[in-house]
């Protein structure tokens, strides 16, 4: 018996409402809100049965938040609207001692620069709240943290070297289109790439260091090394790693229009005047690009994130790969979303479901690493995104 109350009515958005609105036993209540209210109508619309009701708020004013929460008296807050809501959210949280759950970090907006130290600097205030707030847990980070923590507790005495791995294989016919936030997905790739070594982070020029990687089902891709933010938290409670590198593929025509796109100077977040108006190219650029949540139907081939780990058990080397695959199609036929909403929402709805159901308890701020591992896998499954891991072979990373 509990009541929820999502933020956010994008393509995660509509795949946490749908994922949380197939679990009446865990989630009673359910309420989407958003700037456009006709966004979350239109999905509570598709759900049908009245299970989910809708509102309008602005998630950057915290007394409209905090009125909406104080009307609606929901037992926690799902944060899928954007990273630049996470502070003022949780400062909403804070005042109506409300739980709470994002799958991205904060970023300010006028710097391009995402890191845990803002949000982890709540934790004595939610402590004293008595309340929970759970930190990235979408797939990457949120899966990733999770995958992670399970290899510690089953695999490992000592984990020493991780690579997360993330394939998209997926065409949805669009020349350029992100798959999340078209915003924040150019802020993420276009800077500097950076992973820890030997106690340090190591700095690169953004996608300087790229190779192939061999993805279950899928093949050689192109990966080019990033920073992610599960880097961050990892290394901090991990810290017998000697070093943690993260991965995405992107397709050559995708580096192309980015390359055209970044030296013409629309991903700049600098505002310029046009006609008397001063716009940020980067937030006008986003405004031209696809909705993320539109590029569901039709989208093909499948998604490959993972993963893979060298390390020590029972003072022999050791390696483990744990990965999951998930196919646009039958995404879009589930929830009518694209897999990378999809393995998003889905470990959002999960998540909630381990805070709500006592599984995942604590006061403060937390990432998921610091959970059990063992129910969040276990739920994984059941909800659409099946586990698969290789013991003691040869890691793709490493050929
Ligand atoms: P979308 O752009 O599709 O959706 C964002 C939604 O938030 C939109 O509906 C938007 O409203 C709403 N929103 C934005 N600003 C406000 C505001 N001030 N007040 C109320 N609502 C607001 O993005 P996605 O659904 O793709 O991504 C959602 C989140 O998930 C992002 O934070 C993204 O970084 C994260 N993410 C995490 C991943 C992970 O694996 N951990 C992977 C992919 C995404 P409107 O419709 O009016 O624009």
């Amino acid at each position: 018996m509990s009541k929820v109350l999502i933020i956010g009515a994008g393509g995660v958005g509509n795949v946490v409402a749908r994922k949380c609105a197939a679990v009446p036993e865990v989630f009673t209540d359910i309420m989407l809100a958003s700037r456009t209210l006709e966004k979350c109508n239109q999905i509570a619309r598709d759900i049908g049965g009245d299970r989910v009701k809708t509102a309008q708020v602005d998630a950057d004013n915290v007394p409209e938040l905090v009125n909406l929460i104080n009307k609606f008296k929901p037992d926690m807050v799902i944060n899928v609207a954007l990273p630049y809501q996470d502070l003022t959210i949780m400062d909403a949280c804070l005042e109506t001692k409300t739980h709470y759950l994002d799958t991205a970090n904060y970023e300010p907006r006028d710097v391009a620069k995402f890191e845990y130290s803002w949000q982890w600097a709540y934790h004595e205030r939610f402590k004293e709240a008595g309340i929970m707030a759970l930190l990235g847990c979408g797939f990457d980070p949120g899966v990733t943290g999770v995958f992670t923590a399970y290899a510690a507790k089953h695999y490992f005495d000592e984990m020493q070297y991780l690579d997360i791995v993330d394939c998209n294989a997926g065409d949805h016919g669009k020349a350029f289109a992100t798959n999340f936030n078209p915003e924040i997905n150019i802020r993420e790739i276009t800077q500097n790439g950076r992973y820890w070594e030997n106690g340090k982070w190591i700095e690169t020029k953004p996608l300087e260091i790229h190779k192939p990687i061999d993805y279950p089902e899928i093949g050689e891709r192109e990966s080019y090394l990033l920073y992610h933010e599960e880097l961050e938290s990892l290394v901090k409670n991990f810290p017998t790693l000697k070093r943690a590198r993260f991965w995405m593929t992107f397709g050559q025509q995708y580096i192309t229009y980015l390359n055209v796109l970044q030296e013409v100077g629309m991903t700049s977040i600098k505002p310029i005047t046009f006609k008397g108006v001063d716009i940020v190219p980067l937030e006008f650029l986003k405004a031209v690009l696809p909705e993320p949540s539109s590029l569901g139907e039709g989208y093909k081939g499948q998604t490959s994130i993972g993963c893979q780990i060298r390390g020590l058990k029972d003072g022999r080397e050791r390696t483990y790969y744990v990965w999951n695959n998930c196919d646009h199609t039958e995404a879009y036929r589930d929830v009518k979303a694209q897999a990378v909403s999809f393995t998003t929402g889905v470990p959002a709805m999960i998540g909630a479901m381990m805070m709500l159901t006592g599984k995942w308890t604590g006061q403060g701020v937390f990432n998921v690493e610091e959970f059990n591992p063992d129910p969040f896998m276990e739920k994984l499954s059941v909800y659409g995104l099946p586990w698969h891991e290789k013991v003691d072979e040869p890691l793709p990373v490493e050929k």
